[in-house]
């Protein structure tokens, strides 16, 4: 029946936010200390604004103490990097996020470079990103969607070894650090973006498929091999008359068809975006234990 094909991304990210919880407080009582994270929002996006009032609320939940630096849009650069600075130099934090998008007028990579090594929980430090590319490295963190893509094969108990795997999307926050990690899984691994010639024969070719193209149903369902394992990342807004908003949120996958085809997929919305929140507080939490247990 397809409703065993499902991944449940919602159920597994509050399995390990559970399981998160537990290690913070006992960290707590060992140490009398709980990991800490930053969260810098510039301006005053409302798609920004929520996605930093669930990540807090998860820190609330799983007992991380959250440090919430609000700055209005038309500050300047430097003073986001000074605020950066600042968590960078205090002790009680372990972790700091700046919410992406920032304005214009500022480089987002020199404020995301400034951010120190050891609490770069996004992942998105060119050297932690350069670790996760390199043989015999391990990077102190990896970028949050792409792990959660991960442990959602990993939870679900998909075998990656030697398995032809396809990543639809080279972006540096999901596509491209999800094929590096499928590398260190020892997939085979092939990329797919807007110039490539023909990706539906690539996909019918891979035993695990991550679709994070940003486009609405573009893989279809004779794009996928039966038994496949798919994890859409897609997070699409399209337009839906019964819906009171106008809209539905869909993923890169035509989901009805392809759960026919496909062993296993996540469903969109509750797939990988629960997964995200999780790994950045898993994140948070190994920072935390490296600072506070030494
Ligand atoms: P980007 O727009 O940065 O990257 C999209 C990538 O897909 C690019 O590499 C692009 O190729 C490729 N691409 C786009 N259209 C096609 C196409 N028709 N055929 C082949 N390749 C294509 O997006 P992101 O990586 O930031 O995000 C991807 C999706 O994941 C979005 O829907 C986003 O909303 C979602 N997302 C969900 C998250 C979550 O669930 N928590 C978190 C982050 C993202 P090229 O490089 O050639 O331009």
């Amino acid at each position: 029946p397809e409703a065993e094909k499902i991944i449940d991304g919602k159920a597994i990210a509050a399995t390990i936010r559970e399981e998160i919880k537990v290690e913070v407080a006992e960290l707590k009582a060992k140490y009398g200390k709980a990991p800490g994270l930053a969260v810098v929002i510039v301006g005053n996006r409302p798609d920004s604004q929520t996605y930093v009032r669930m990540k807090r609320k998860a820190c609330d939940e799983a007992g991380i103490v959250s440090f919430h630096k609000e700055m209005p849009e038309d500050c300047s650069e430097e003073d986001v990097l000074q605020v950066v600075r600042d968590f960078n130099a205090d002790p009680d934090c372990h972790g700091i996020l700046v919410q992406l998008p920032l304005p214009k007028h500022m480089n987002e990579e020199k404020v995301l470079a400034e951010i120190s090594l050891e609490k770069d929980v996004d992942g998105f430090h060119p050297l932690n990103i350069g670790k996760l590319s390199m043989k015999g490295h391990e990077p102190l963190f990896m970028p949050c969607t792409p792990k959660g893509c991960i442990v959602l094969l990993e939870r679900s108990g998909v075998d990656l070894k030697g398995k032809n795997a396809v990543v639809v999307g080279r972006s540096n926050i999901v596509g491209m650090p999800a094929a590096l990690m499928l590398m260190k899984k020892d997939c085979t691994v092939t990329v797919v973006h807007s110039r490539t010639k023909d990706p539906a024969d690539i996909c019918r070719r891979a035993d695990v498929i991550i679709a994070a193209a940003g486009s609405a149903h573009m893989v279809k369902k004779n794009w996928i091999k039966k038994g496949a394992v798919i994890i859409d990342v897609g997070t699409n807004s399209v337009p839906d008359a019964t819906k009171k908003s106008g809209f539905r949120l869909t993923g890169d996958v035509d989901y009805d068809e392809a759960i026919k085809r496909a062993d296993m997929i996540t469903p969109v919305p509750g797939g990988v975006g629960p997964m995200t929140i999780a790994m950045l507080l898993s994140n948070t939490l190994d920072s935390g234990r490296r600072s506070i247990a030494n």
